[in-house]
């Protein structure tokens, strides 16, 4: 177990907390503050129990320079109107300079105040020992709020650990509780539904999760890379030319090891990676060659909504379809409703997954959403995060 902020106390301290406020700007607008709100139980908890708050974050990518574009200063303000109490931004180009540290070291018990886009120094991604310290002297407790940038060692998200004591805000908390359990504790049977684009980006993650799960359910762009691999023609279907070889072995590695591993028995194939384009649906065998595959069929949905009916721990990463596309996202809508239906635990790992679910009203009805995509595939894959693994132990 892994401590918390619970486990801190606050009175008299300083939390530097690393949050995810990546969020997406239009116009110096921010369009969703999705992940502004997601900060706010940390935030307001550390207020309640009298600590000084410094925040900081990455946004976007001004590729190590001051870059306004780029700015927090958004952030702050729309910060304050949640927290119904001034959170101060230190603007500063260097993000930490002789002003930060003295505006820091004035701040009341219940004061927050939010520091510039970290990633305005180069240092930041080089993990730079001498950043970290710089970011450090900003408080006496580092908090890991932002599991989206945890696996990626960067001054802000590992390196800083190195100075003062670690301990995770509640979104890490929750993230570990959920993505732990499925990985080391599933209630069985487990069953994991990769989809997606591309094999070559989740074969290291399928790869793990053969020797975890019961069920592995392959859907989504990556599918027909399957299906080539078992000689079937795909007509222009997405290929990953790379990934033929890993899919042949992934099927060899399914069998060996005695998973229920299944794919697609029929899929919608139009002319044109496009909604109106024409579509009808058809049998793995007898894709036609000149329509391309965008989503799973009717006999799947059922193949799979039956499968997962058994299912105690689903993991879902990656739509089974091109649920962008009204018409084609039929089996990502079906596969969102048969999860939401489930008696079991259900956790959505992946950006775009996080999103379809999203869109179809269906988030409230999943255990867990991960904000992590990256970062959740690597945890899927068991791997140890940076950001995660300075977190200090109960
Ligand atoms: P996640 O973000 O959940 O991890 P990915 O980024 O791996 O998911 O993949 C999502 C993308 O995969 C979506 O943009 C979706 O349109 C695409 N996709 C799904 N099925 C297909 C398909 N049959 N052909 C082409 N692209 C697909
Ligand atoms: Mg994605």
């Amino acid at each position: 177990m892994k401590k918390t902020i619970r486990d801190v106390k606050w009175e008299g301290r300083t939390a530097v907390m690393r949050c995810d406020f990546n969020v997406p700007l239009k116009d110096g607008e921010i369009t969703d503050d999705t992940r502004i709100r997601a900060a706010l139980p940390s935030i307001n908890y550390l207020i309640d129990n009298g600590a000084r708050i410094v925040l900081m974050s990455h946004l976007g990518r001004p590729k190590g320079k001051p870059n306004h574009e780029f700015s927090l200063a958004p952030v702050a303000a729309r910060l304050s109107e949640y927290l119904g109490k001034e959170v101060k931004f230190a603007a500063s180009d260097a993000v930490v300079d002789e002003d930060v540290k003295k505006a820091a070291s004035e701040l009341a018990a219940g004061d927050v105040m939010l520091i510039e886009n970290v990633r305005y120094r180069a240092e930041e991604e080089k993990n730079d020992h001498d950043f970290a310290g710089e970011l450090s002297e900003l408080g006496d407790i580092f908090v890991q709020e932002a599991f989206g940038t945890s696996h990626r060692a960067h001054a802000s998200t590992t390196g800083i650990a190195a100075f003062i004591p670690a301990v995770s805000g509640f979104l890490i908390e929750k993230e570990l509780k959920f993505l732990g359990e499925a990985v080391n504790d599933p209630e069985r049977p487990f069953a994991a539904i990769m989809g997606g684009a591309k094999v070559k980006d989740k074969i290291a993650v399928i790869t793990s999760l053969l020797d975890k799960v019961d069920i592995l359910i392959i859907g989504g762009g990556m599918a027909y890379t399957f299906f080539k691999a078992q000689g079937y023609s795909i007509g222009t279907s997405l290929l990953d030319e790379e990934g033929l070889d890993l899919a042949k072995n992934i099927l060899d590695l399914a069998k060996e090891k005695g998973v229920n591993f299944l794919l697609p028995v029929d899929v919608v194939a139009a002319d044109e990676f496009a909604n109106d384009s024409p579509h009808d649906v058809y049998a793995v065998d007898s894709i036609p060659e000149n329509r391309m595959g965008l989503d799973i069929g009717p006999a799947t949905i059922k193949l799979f909504s039956d499968t997962l009916a058994e299912a105690k721990t689903v993991v879902w990463n990656g739509p089974v379809g091109v649920f962008e596309m009204e018409n084609f996202a039929v089996g990502t809508r079906a596969i969102a409703e048969c999860l939401a239906g489930l008696d079991a635990t259900t956790v959505i790992g992946g950006g775009d997954s996080a999103a379809a679910v999203t869109q179809f009203g269906l988030a409230d009805k999943m255990t867990h959403i991960s904000t992590g995509g990256g970062a959740s595939l690597e945890f899927l894959e068991g791997k140890e995060l940076p950001g995660i693994a300075v977190i200090e132990d109960k």
